[in-house]
């Protein structure tokens, strides 16, 4: 049976260009910081977003814990979207490996609104915490992958340089905005404190991600990595990947876009009486089920029995999430398994 995987861009591999340059890498012991495979990533990652310093980390959750832990005290309080990865989907880590308390802002369209930000930021009356970090997704997962503009963004870093706090960008998929936007990554992130950016996923490097940020916060950032069991030894031979991931990948997420267009543009025009599309960002496709035709898993389950698989998202939402490991026939399958008797 043919399968075609869209439950997410983390399940790529690594490319054969990938794999070559991973078993020819120079390595060294990292902790040492005699990798010169890791310390070229970590240059060339740097240089890239415009940021002084940048650190090769594990994952991105890794990447996200040490930012919050590294901008904080025990004790402070963090802005960030209730609809953020780093609330969402990091297990509470910040509670438990920073000691700070999250106060939550709407961002169901994918960033926040500067006077909301305003209404929460704390002054020092002897009551309340201090607002140590503030923190921004680009792209937007929960909002269904979509790019926040350099003008929303800055308008939000507007806000907190003239409060003095920090701000963070998870930017796990910040070069399918990069791409959507049209813009250079630099400008994008270029009035954000710290950036976190992910070499999987899409760019599909098989491990790793990128922390950002000033030479001083990066020489502490990896004195915590240290502490957290992130130190690693010869990592040079997954950051070779990740090198590849920047140099050739970053281009080909436009690919990925117009693969999460054609399936949009085919299921519309199927004309399905139970499945509409809610939107279409970057590279996720958000269905909409009537669900009084069919509930949510019931058209899950009918398009596992195809092969095709998708991710609840919500009552009445599946997402479908493009990648380099698709082809432009995979998606017209989807599309003909859609418009197959089963879901007219
Ligand atoms: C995937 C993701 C992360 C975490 O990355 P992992 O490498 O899976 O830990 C962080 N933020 C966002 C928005 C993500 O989509």
């Amino acid at each position: 049976m043919q399968v075609v995987d869209l439950r997410s861009d983390t399940i790529t591999k690594p490319t054969l260009k990938m794999r070559e340059v991973m078993a020819q890498a120079e390595v060294g012991d990292d902790v040492y910081g005699e990798d010169p495979t890791v310390n070229r990533l970590e240059n060339m990652a740097a240089e890239l977003v415009g940021k002084e310093a940048a650190l090769f980390v594990p994952s991105g959750t890794m990447g996200n814990q040490l930012a919050v832990m590294t901008h904080t005290q025990p004790g402070d309080e963090i802005i960030l979207g209730q609809e953020s990865h780093i609330f969402y989907y990091e297990v509470g880590g910040f509670a438990k490996l920073s000691g700070v308390q999250a106060r939550t802002l709407d961002d169901s369209i994918g960033i926040f609104s500067g006077d909301d930000l305003k209404s929460v930021i704390r002054d020092d009356n002897i009551h309340y915490p201090k607002t140590g970090l503030i923190c921004l997704e680009n792209t937007h997962n929960r909002a269904g992958g979509v790019a926040i503009t350099k003008e929303k963004t800055d308008m939000i870093c507007k806000v907190a340089q003239k409060n003095n706090i920090p701000i963070h960008l998870d930017g796990a998929r910040l070069f399918n905005a990069v791409i959507q936007l049209d813009i250079e990554v630099k400008e994008l992130v270029k009035n954000v404190d710290s950036v976190m950016f992910c070499l999987s996923k899409g760019l599909a490097a098989p491990v790793g991600s990128i922390l950002a940020g000033s030479k001083e916060f990066i020489e502490q950032a990896r004195k915590n990595r240290k502490m957290l069991g992130g130190g690693m030894r010869q990592s040079g031979i997954i950051a070779a990947a990740g090198l590849i991931a920047l140099d050739e990948r970053v281009e080909e997420l436009q690919v990925d876009h117009d693969l999460a267009n054609r399936l949009a543009k085919g299921i519309k025009e199927a004309g399905l009486k139970a499945i509409d599309i809610k939107e279409v960002n970057t590279n996720f496709v958000i269905l909409e089920v009537d669900e009084d035709v069919y509930t949510t898993d019931e058209v899950l389950e009918i398009l596992a029995e195809h092969g095709v698989k998708m991710t609840y998202f919500g009552s009445g939402l599946i997402r479908a999430v493009t990648h380099k490991d698709l082809s432009v026939g995979d998606i017209d399958y989807v599309i003909e398994v859609m418009n197959g008797e089963l879901l007219v």
